[in-house]
């Protein structure tokens, strides 16, 4: 029988002096909240640690300005060129590192922690489970076996993942196991009320008007998804200039079109400020596994929560997407 990951992962952190942690470009809340809990926890364990990510502009996101061990991030352009040991966390495959992929051919060795079933196992060890809640759960699950303290910040950094990932413990991943890990988190005494209104209940005024435009432009096209029907809006670069807001500001957006009863499958195009083309965020209820749809489309992501980039106009990516979800199968109910 082959060694637990867990124990593998656990082993090469131990006998480690410094490590370098990297997340994924546009990190989220279990992107950093992964990133940052593991870094303040091995650094209390008296290592070196460095996190980062290879995203232009290397800007943590205001909602998440909260979070502990921010001090540990550096930017892309200082982080190793040759670390010894460097861990990916909530990244499933290497583009989505960005600038940093190139440092899985110099690091000496590459831990690859995650839960994306689109993982494509690209480390050197991979502790990847894709029945996970979050990256968090499987970051916690590393600190028990190290033996490292769950101190209040460590705590902050992985309710934070635990609370995004989940979508507030309402996503079908919310097992007992998280509310438990969620009960062992605020045993720490951390103020969950204060993280959840910072992540889901502060935006600058402008975001209810750039979500009026977004429920204005909202489209239902009941026929599409093999008749379990789409509902589609978008966020174009004009609404993002006319607010000041960027693609950091909108992550909530598609949690308000998926509302639509009458669609399985919600789908928000947001316009790459960057790269040119679109962000493209797809939800489904549960009927369609929209990961799969996702990968086939260059990107990747969960069964239910996925998403890709397209340089294509909006009408090309929407009659893409609606030819890749007429004939995609429908999972059982
Ligand atoms: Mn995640």
């Amino acid at each position: 029988m082959s060694p637990d990951p867990l124990d593998t992962v656990a082993g090469l952190l131990a006998g480690a002096d410094s490590v370098a942690l990297a997340c994924h470009v546009g990190p989220d809340g279990d992107a950093l909240g992964s990133m940052l809990g593991l870094g303040a926890a091995l650094r209390g364990l008296g290592k070196d640690v460095v996190a980062s990510w290879g995203g232009d502009p290397f800007e943590v996101p205001a909602a998440y300005s909260f979070l502990p061990a921010l001090d540990l991030l550096v930017p892309p352009t200082d982080f190793p060129a040759a670390p010894p040991l460097l861990v990916t966390l909530d990244t499933g495959s290497p583009d989505r590192l960005g600038s940093l992929a190139d440092r899985l051919a110099s690091a000496a060795c590459v831990v690859v922690v995650d839960h994306h079933a689109s993982n494509t196992l690209y480390g050197t060890v991979n502790l990847v489970d894709a029945t996970a809640a979050a990256t968090v759960v499987l970051v916690e699950q590393l600190l028990e076996r190290l033996g490292a303290q769950l101190t209040p910040d460590v705590a902050v950094a992985l309710y934070t993942g635990l609370v995004t990932d989940t979508g507030s413990f309402k996503y079908s991943a919310t097992t007992p196991a998280v509310h438990e890990l969620a009960a062992r988190l605020l045993a720490t005494g951390i103020r969950h009320d204060l993280i959840s209104r910072a992540i889901y209940d502060t935006a600058p005024f402008a975001y209810l008007g750039l979500l009026g435009g977004v429920a204005a432009r909202a489209a239902l096209e009941p026929a599409a998804v093999g008749g379990l029907g789409l509902v589609w809006s978008t966020v174009p670069a004009e609404a993002f200039a006319e607010s000041g807001l960027g693609l950091a500001d909108v992550e909530g957006v598609i949690d308000v079109v998926r509302t639509a009863r009458e669609a399985e499958v919600a789908v928000v195009l947001k316009a790459d400020p960057l790269e040119g083309g679109w962000k493209v965020s797809t939800r489904s209820k549960g009927a369609v596994d929209v990961g799969l749809v996702c990968t086939a489309l260059g990107g990747g992501g969960h069964r239910f929560a996925a998403g890709y980039s397209s340089s294509r106009t909006a009408d090309d990516v929407l009659a893409e997407l609606r030819a890749a979800l007429a004939s995609a199968p429908h999972l059982p109910s």
